[in-house]
């Protein structure tokens, strides 16, 4: 077993799910300090140093640059460690199997029904025929989001230890609680960790690269009405639902989640809750535009007007705040653009083509990067997250090391 799998399988096997009913504590689980103390103990092992778990979980280290690379910006790496929430993930019992082509039987899931992976629904297990995939009983998610980019980060300290000729410059490593809750990495140290730009390492199939995230702001609608006997309310009554009702329909029924993709952006009624007396209703705004994230705000500002017009005065108030903004506006400057050119030729001297896809979503990237560390996201190797399908190719773990090993070499001399 490599030593990338060893780890991963490791990894996977505590479990590390994060709750977002528990939000308001960081880490939200407990189980995320055990993972924290796993990776904390493997990087201690490997001589790391600063090797670091504070109060929230966050654990991190650096490792010093090759012979003749001190000099050089520091490059970061940031993964999380916690799993998604939105399936059962506890207990978690990795397997390695061999994919002989066709359906592959995992298992049972907990309802009963059979976990299958299949070419229909997963065409690229085409070209893992004859290769080993990391897959759970069928019982859990795997975990390789983001373990996958955890336990590569790992292995590629390993491999320095046991390699010390090859070229890299100072390495910050992170990695954090609460991704998949979008904590978004807010209580990294930066200064401590140290890094000048980097990456994080959280796509999904092997050659995804993502420069490009949604801007996104929150909207909150609170209407207030008056109730009067259903009886004598001519004239009287101002039902505070109906008026949350009215502004929804002015918003483009055709700018919602289900009738976009790509580019596009939306508006999500994401909760609306009310009585003749009193209503809310909360949206979020995303475009990877920001001048369309604007448009948009202004629009809902234009319809809870029109509202207030028609219902009169104080009937609808809105409050929106930005939420985070398009990593792409960080990562494309030109000071910035070798984090792109270079993943590209760490991908291609690995034989392993890039894909440049737009997030539909934010990554902790996206917070980090307007917050002083520009970084992209690489991928990990996992395909079907968050759910009992998922799995992780061995080929894939272990090309990734090869990839990184190669990217940090090419930060070991100066950046044109
Ligand atoms: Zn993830």
């Amino acid at each position: 077993m490599s030593d990338v799998l060893e780890r991963f399988v490791r990894y996977c096997e505590v479990p590390s799910q994060s709750n977002p009913q528990t939000a308001d504590h960081v880490p939200s689980t407990q189980s995320q300090f055990k993972i924290a103390e796993v990776v904390a103990e493997d990087l201690r092992a490997l001589g790391a140093e600063d090797v670091s778990v504070d109060e929230h979980a966050y654990v991190t280290c650096h490792w010093p640059a090759s012979v003749g690379a001190e000099e050089l910006p520091t490059l970061g790496f940031c993964c999380h460690l916690d799993t998604a929430w939105q399936s059962w993930g506890d207990p978690v019992r990795p397997r390695v199997v061999r994919y002989e082509g066709g359906e592959l039987a995992i298992g049972t899931g907990p309802d009963g029904r059979p976990v299958t992976l299949s070419p229909d629904v997963n065409p690229e297990l085409e070209r893992m025929v004859g290769g080993e995939l990391v897959v759970t009983d069928g019982t859990s998610l795997l975990g390789g989001d983001d373990k996958a980019g955890v336990a590569e980060c790992v292995a590629l300290l390993a491999r320095l230890r046991e390699n010390p000729e090859l070229p890299h410059p100072r390495l910050a490593l992170a990695f954090v609680p609460d991704e998949e809750i979008g904590h978004g990495a807010a209580l990294l140290d930066l200064e401590a960790f140290g890094a000048d730009f980097g990456y994080t390492i959280d796509g999904g199939p092997l050659g995804e690269f993502c420069y490009e995230t949604f801007n996104a702001a929150e909207a909150e609608l609170t209407a207030h009405g008056v109730s009067v006997h259903t009886g004598t309310a001519k004239g009287k009554m101002v039902n505070a639902s109906e008026a949350i009702m009215r502004f929804h329909q002015l918003l483009p029924a055709a700018e919602r989640p289900e009738f976009t993709e790509g580019y596009d952006g939306f508006f999500y009624l994401e909760r609306m809750e009310g009585s003749c007396e009193e209503a809310s209703a909360a949206y979020i705004i995303r475009d990877h535009d920001q001048a369309q994230v604007e448009r948009r705000k202004d629009l809902m500002r234009a319809a809870a007007a029109l509202v207030n017009a028609q219902m009169g005065e104080g009937t609808l108030e809105l409050a929106i705040h930005d939420q985070y903004h398009n990593l792409a506006d960080v990562v494309c400057l030109p000071e910035n653009a070798h984090l792109i050119d270079n993943a590209r030729a760490a991908y291609a001297a690995c034989g392993v083509e890039m894909t440049c896809v737009p997030m539909r979503g934010g990554t902790d990237g996206s917070q980090l990067s307007f917050r002083g560390f520009p970084c992209a996201n690489l991928s990990a190797g996992y395909y079907n997250a968050h759910g009992v399908r998922e799995f992780v190719p061995v080929a894939e773990l272990e090309r990734m090391v090869d990839v990184l090993q190669d990217l940090v070499g090419r930060y070991a001399r100066p950046q044109a």
